[in-house]
This record gives structure tokens, C-alpha cells and sequence, in this order.
């Protein structure tokens, strides 16, 4: 198969041109790679060849290397990652010095990159390594190094070489937060050099002009720009960035530790062992199984649930008109995201001014947008146009889907699917964003039960990237297409789950809070338990994160779970439920109330834990330590994912993985609940689950299914997993 084809040209240009063939992206192959090394080679022995130039043959340059090829070095061991990475260098080295005399410098033969448009990853590396960097005006676009993303970090000299252009602060955005721009951005940043109607046509014209082509780091005298670790700018550079870097990850990522490390060190030595150095550190995370499992969830997994891997065979459901019933917090923010995606929204409330402060939510949202310079007048006037904030329930006669999102309370809910009905056309589906009540049950109130499904979105709306999808016991095939159809449209990552008490995300982070809560019932310092799960790579500590969902909420969803359950309630919740009221007795709410597990100023900033908090439950003397606290906290939510895999509420792990990193922050660094089980194995993990439900309670019990893996020496991924094997 053909990747790269080498033309030369009779005005002594040759032409790379990358075209993966069957593929709308290029991406680097092993075979890709040695051909793009042997047209080299060609290129710089043939003395009628005055300069080269790299293209691609597709509208995009590259999206980035082919995971396979991370999946293959990585099952040759340390030694085949490091082997290949460094075979990289070589090949990307040889393009930088293009035949220059070793010492002096002389001769050699300019090489430029034209990109078309998009280049991330490798698809930047290259270019990177060449002498100059074309780019077509293209606002669309998008130039970067996003490896930081999916738990890895520029390994084919991404990092050596843009630390040493840009200088580390210059670069650390791009590393470290893989943030990608457009090509005038990418210009002014000094990511590439030139921004050109027609890139190809400019590189030629560049290679033929005898540009000096030594890159700075090969001139003797080079400084790092913004200073080396020892130079007095540097080092301030390097203690923030340090500090930055582990105030944000708490030191549970370990690729962006890895980075930092490859920057350091590979800033205080030539370039050459500069690259050696980052591929040392590249082999540590691609070995650590922690990039597999990111990659896998993060990458892989989140793009084919998004391209639908559990969509039902049902025609094309595209949205057209939605009614959003409710334009309270939730409603707002679903017509918002909507209308973004270019579907007609009538929201509807009760009263006028209702609905009107529903739509107002979108108005601010776009004024902020404008202040900040990431929208435009005509751009909000686009959206907000597509939004009739209205009570009059005949503007939903052509809807095509409804989401109804009123007060949480089976009467209100059913009068309005009763009415909504009464008006929509009878192939209409009705949607619920319940957070708590059983679709199957809300069904009962409808005339087409098929048609009745959940769209259950997370706060806030439009910043929250997933969408769960419950299936009632009668909803059928065409009601889940268009509900993902739906969540295409808006561009969020969907899961679909079946029908049960909080359905999967809330299931399993109610466990986490609950913990979190129970152990300072205990006496455990409430500053352990937040910072234990810091520690892992939650986003937020449980005890945080209830001051954030807030007290009253925790209070009410406990009532409501001891009435439907009665005696099936778990005893061991009273100490939680205490807690939690006497908290609720004394007003303090969480973060609304400024008052919660934390104490907060006059503006709304959270100062410490509360002082009071000791005088209603007393600290230990004796504190557990912290593994033991942080196995309670993921146990706590990992069990809760394999019962509902168990139950049949969850279909496919890599949902279970996804949906937890996305709907709650579960440690993004482990791929999500089953990949932190399989990391751990099945056979360390039934064992740990007994030692805790020993020492803790039953709800620890080791599940049936994890006992069966733990026996056969199974892991998730093995035993259920659709591309286990991809990363
Ligand atoms: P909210 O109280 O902010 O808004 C509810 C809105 O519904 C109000 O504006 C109210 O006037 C309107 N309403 C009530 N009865 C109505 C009727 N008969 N016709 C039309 N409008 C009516 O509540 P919310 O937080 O937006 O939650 C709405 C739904 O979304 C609930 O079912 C809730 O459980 C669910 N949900 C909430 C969250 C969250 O974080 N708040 C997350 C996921 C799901």
C-alpha cells in the first residue's frame, strides 16, 4: 500500500505527498514510516533535488500517529517501545539535518512542510522536524500536540523540539494542556511559520530561494528560550511549572509527571540526548498501563459510542424541532446546547416570564461568549433565533422529540406528557431528564409507552460532555436511535443503560459521597478523605462535591430512597443519614447556604473545613491510613459499576468506562471503573473486597461476577471488552 509518493519536480522541488489510502485522516503507519524514511533518502541522494517539500494528499495533513503502532511497540516490551521511538528520532532527526556537514553545518537541503489543514499529533511532529512550516488559511483547521489528553505526551521530538521554539512556558500550554489552534493562531504563537493561500506552491517557492536551514539548537551557543533550569528565569519557570503540574493532578497522572520530567532533564543537555531522554520517558508511560486504558476510554471508546456502537438499525432520526417542557436550570441549558446545534426550540414553562428567564440563560450565555471574544453578535443572533420561549403548548404541534424537564414529581410529570401528547404528532418521542424516577413508571402516563424514553443530562448542561440514555421496560428501537441521533447532533458522548434506581453515573457516585460522609462519621479527619481522593485523580473530594450537589438534596434523596425501599434500606446508611440531617438542621445547605462541610467567605469561596464540624462528630486519634481510605472510596463506586454490569442496567463496559470518566470525574488517569479493575486484577480485587467487608459492612461483598473472574483469572476487558486489544 502506498502511504507517501515522492515526485520530483523539474524545477528541482520533489514533492512527499502523504495519502493514506481508505482513509479520510492520515495517520502514521510502520510501513508509512519507512516509506516517508526511503523517500527521503531518494530525495537527498539525488543531486538534481534542490529542496523538498512534505504535503498530504488529503484537505488534513495528519490527525496523529495509528494507535496500532503504540499497541504493537507496546507488546514488544520497554525495550521494542523504546527501539521504535528512537527509529522515529532517527528518521525525523535525518529530515532536520538534511544532509548538513556534522560540524559546520554546511550544505544540506531545505525541507519545508504545506499542510493543508489539520495536523495534531505526529501530524505535527514531522513538520516540526522540518525547516519550515507552511500552512493553508484554514480556520477550521486545528494544530497541536493533544497526547496530554489520552494519558500520553509528544514522543517523536514533539517535546524536545517545540520546548526548545517556544521556550517552556511558551510551549506548556500546548504540552501540557494539548491545546490546539487554528493556523493564524498556530502563526502568531510560533507553533508554524507562515500561513499561505496555496502552501504548497509557498514552500516551493521557500526551498528554491537557498534559505538558511540550521535549526537553532544545532548553532553552537544556543540558549533555551525563557531560560535553562539553572539559569535565574528558568528556574522560577520550572519551580511554577512543577507546582502547577501537580496542584492540577495531585500527581495521579503519570504522563504529564513524565513530561515535565523530559523537559527538565532534556533541557540541560545537547539535543540528541535530549531526544533519548524523551523517548525514555514516552517508553515509561506507554508501559504504564494507565495510557492503555486512557487511550482505550478516552480515545477509542468515547468515538464509537459517539459514532453510535450501540445505536438500534432504525432510519435516520435527525432532530428537526424540539419542545424542552421546564425552562427551569436543566431546560434552559438543554434548549441552549440545541439550538447550538441548529435545531429548532419551542421552551416551554408555566408563565411567560418563565419561559423568557430560560431563554435569557442562552442571551448570557452568548454576552459572556462576546465579551471574551469566543462569539460574535450575528453568531448568538443565529442561536437565540432558533429559541421561542412561549406557554402556548401548539407550537409543539411538528416537534419531532420532546424533553421534558419539570420539577422532579410523578404528577407533574405525568399531566405534562398527558397534554405535551395531546398536540405533538402521534410518531413524536417523548423524553424525560428524570435524575431519579424510573422511566418505565413515568411510561405509565404515556398513550405510547415505545415512544417513551430518558435523556438524562448532567449540570451544567453545556459544559457537561455526557448524556445517559434509560430505556423503559416497553421503550422500543426507534425511541433510542433518535435519542442518540439527538446526542450526535449536540456533539456530546451518549451511553445507553436500562431501567433502574438512579440509573448508572448517579448509582455509582452516590455510593462515593455516602463514603466520603460515613468515614467522617467515623472520626476520620475530613481533610484525609477529600485529599485521599484528590490523591487518586478525582476532580472533586466527596465531601466537596455534596457541598456542591448540595445538603438539602443529599437529605431529600435519602427520604426518598428509604420510602421506596423500607426495610430493604441499609442499616449501615444511619450514620450518613445523621450526619447528613444534623448538617440540614443547622442550615447548612453547602455551597448555596455558604455553609456545608467547608465554611466559605462572603463571595462564595470555600476557606477549610468547617470548625464546628468536630463538635458534631469527633475526630479519631488514631486515622486510617490512606490507602485504606482511598480503597474505600473507590470500591465504593467500582462495585456499584460491576453490580450494574451484573444486573443487566449496563450492556458494555466500555459504557460503564466512559460514562464514569465523563457524567462524574472517576479517576480519568485508570480508563474508568472496569479498567481500574482490571489494572488491579480481578483476583487482588475480590480479595481486597473481602478484607473491607469484613472490617466495613456487606457493602463491600465481593460480587458473584468478580468471584467467577477472580477464579478464572479474567479481566473485564478480556472476558466482555469489544477492542480490548486496541490499546
Ligand atoms: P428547576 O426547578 O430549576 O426547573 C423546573 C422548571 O419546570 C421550572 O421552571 C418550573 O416552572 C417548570 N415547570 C414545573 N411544572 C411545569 C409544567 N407543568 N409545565 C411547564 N413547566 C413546568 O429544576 P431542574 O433542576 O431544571 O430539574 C428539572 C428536571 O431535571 C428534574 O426532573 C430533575 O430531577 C432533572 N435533573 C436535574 C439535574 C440537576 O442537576 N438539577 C440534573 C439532571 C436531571
Amino acid at each position: 500500500m502506498t502511504e507517501f509518493t515522492l515526485e520530483k519536480g523539474a524545477d528541482g522541488v520533489a514533492i512527499i505527498t502523504w495519502d493514506l489510502p481508505g482513509k479520510s485522516m492520515n495517520v502514521l503507519t510502520l510501513e508509512g514510516a519507512q516509506q516517508l524514511d526511503a523517500a527521503i533518502d531518494d530525495a537527498l541522494a539525488d543531486d538534481a533535488v534542490k529542496g523538498i517539500v512534505i504535503t498530504s494528499g488529503k484537505d488534513s495533513f495528519a490527525a496523529g500517529m495509528d494507535l496500532n503502532v503504540l499497541a504493537g511497540m507496546k507488546d514488544s516490551g520497554a525495550q521494542g517501545v523504546f527501539d521504535g521511538v528512537m527509529s522515529l528520532h532517527h528518521m525525523l532527526r535525518k529530515i532536520e539535518r538534511a544532509g548538513m556537514e556534522p560540524k559546520t553545518n554546511k550544505g544540506g537541503k531545505p525541507i519545508a512542510a504545506a499542510l493543508p489543514g489539520t495536523a495534531m499529533g505526529i501530524g505535527l511532529e514531522l513538520p516540526l522536524a522540518c525547516h519550515r512550516i507552511f500552512a493553508a488559511d484554514n480556520p477550521k483547521a486545528r494544530i497541536g500536540l493533544p497526547e496530554i489528553m489520552v494519558g500520553i505526551f509528544p514522543g517523536s521530538g514533539g517535546t524536545t523540539r517545540l520546548v526548545r521554539k517556544l521556550g517552556v512556558m511558551g510551549a506548556s500550554q500546548y504540552l501540557l494542556q494539548g491545546k490546539s489552534v487554528d493556523p493564524k493562531k498556530a502563526k502568531s504563537a510560533g507553533l508554524i511559520d507562515e500561513v499561505a493561500e496555496d502552501p504548497v506552491a509557498a514552500a516551493k517557492e521557500w526551498v528554491l530561494s537557498e534559505p538558511k536551514i540550521v535549526k537553532p539548537w544545532d548553532e553552537k551557543g544556543f540558549k533555551l528560550p525563557g531560560g535553562a533550569p539553572y539559569h535565574p528565569a528558568g528556574f522560577q519557570t520550572f519551580v511554577g511549572a512543577n507546582a502547577m503540574v501537580n496542584g492540577q493532578t495531585w500527581g495521579a497522572f503519570p504522563a504529564p509527571k513524565a513530561l515535565l520530567s523530559a523537559v527538565y532533564e532534556g533541557a540541560m543537555v545537547p539535543f540528541d540526548t535530549a531526544l533519548k531522554i524523551e523517548a525514555r520517558w514516552f517508553t515509561s508511560v506507554i508501559m504504564n498501563p494507565s495510557s492503555g486504558a486512557m487511550i482505550r476510554s478516552l480515545f477509542l471508546n468515547k468515538e464509537a459510542l459517539e459514532k453510535g456502537a450501540n445505536r438500534p438499525e432504525a432510519p435516520d432520526q435527525t432532530v428537526k424541532k424540539v419542545g424542552v417542557m421546564g425552562a427551569g436550570m436543566m431546560g434552559a441549558g438543554i434548549a441552549l446546547v440545541s439550538a447550538q446545534a441548529g435545531i429548532e426550540v419551542v421552551l416551554i414553562d408555566q408563565k411567560q416570564e418563565a419561559a423568557d428567564k430560560g431563554k435569557a440563560y442562552a442571551e448570557s450565555y452568548f454576552e459572556k461568549g462576546i465579551k471574551r471574544g469566543k462569539s460574535t453578535p450575528e453568531k448568538a443572533e443565529a442561536v437565540l433565533s432558533k429559541i421561542t420561549a412561549t406557554t402556548d403548548y401548539s407550537a409543539l404541534s411538528d416537534a419531532d422529540l420532546i424533553i421534558e424537564a419539570v420539577f422532579e414529581d410523578v404528577g407533574v410529570k405525568a399531566e405534562v406528557t398527558k397534554n405535551v401528547e395531546a398536540v405533538v404528532p402521534e410518531d413524536c418521542i417523548f423524553a424525560t431528564n428524570t435524575s431519579t424516577l424510573p422511566i418505565t413508571d413515568l411510561a405509565k402516563a404515556s398513550k405510547r409507552p415505545e415512544q417513551f424514553i430518558g435523556i438524562h443530562f448532567f449540570s451544567p448542561v453545556e459544559k457537561m460532555l455526557l448524556v445517559e440514555i434509560i430505556k423503559g421496560a416497553e421503550t422500543g428501537d426507534r425511541a433510542v436511535a433518535k435519542a442518540l441521533d439527538y446526542v450526535r447532533q449536540i456533539r456530546k458522548t451518549p451511553i445507553v443503560v436500562n431501567d433502574a434506581r438512579f440509573f448508572y453515573a448517579n448509582r455509582c457516585i452516590i455510593p462515593y459521597l455516602n463514603e466520603g460522609a460515613r468515614m467522617v462519621a467515623e472520626g476520620v479527619e475530613p481533610v484525609l478523605v477529600d485529599n485521599a481522593a484528590r490523591l487518586l485523580g478525582m476532580p472533586v473530594g466527596p465531601l466537596q462535591l455534596i457541598d456542591e450537589t448540595s445538603i438539602d438534596l443529599a437529605v431529600k434523596i435519602a427520604k426518598a430512597t428509604k420510602e421506596a425501599l423500607g426495610d430493604k434500606y441499609p442499616s449501615d446508611n444511619k450514620p450518613v443519614d445523621d450526619l447528613m440531617f444534623a448538617l440540614y438542621d443547622q442550615g447548612r445547605l453547602g455551597r448555596k447556604s455558604n455553609a456545608g462541610f467547608y465554611s466559605y467567605d462572603d463571595k462564595g469561596k470555600r476557606e477549610g473545613i468547617w470548625d464546628g464540624l468536630d463538635d458534631l462528630t469527633p475526630t479519631l486519634d488514631d486515622q486510617p491510613d490512606l490507602i485504606e481510605v482511598q480503597h474505600r472510596l473507590m470500591f465504593a463506586q467500582v462495585l456499584e459499576a460491576v453490580r450494574a454490569l451484573e444486573e443487566g442496567v449496563l450492556e458494555d463496559i466500555r459504557e460503564g468506562d466512559v460514562g464514569a470518566i465523563l457524567g462524574w470525574g472517576f479517576a480519568p488517569w485508570s480508563g474508568g471503573p472496569f479498567s481500574w479493575l482490571d489494572i488491579l486484577g480481578a483476583e487482588y480485587a475480590a480479595e481486597r473486597c473481602d478484607q473491607l467487608a469484613q472490617k466495613f459492612g456487606p457493602r463491600f461483598s465481593c460480587p458473584d461476577l468478580l468471584r467467577e473472574m477472580a477464579s478464572k483469572g479474567q479481566s473485564f476487558y478480556g472476558r466482555f471488552g469489544q477492542d480490548a486489544k486496541a490499546a
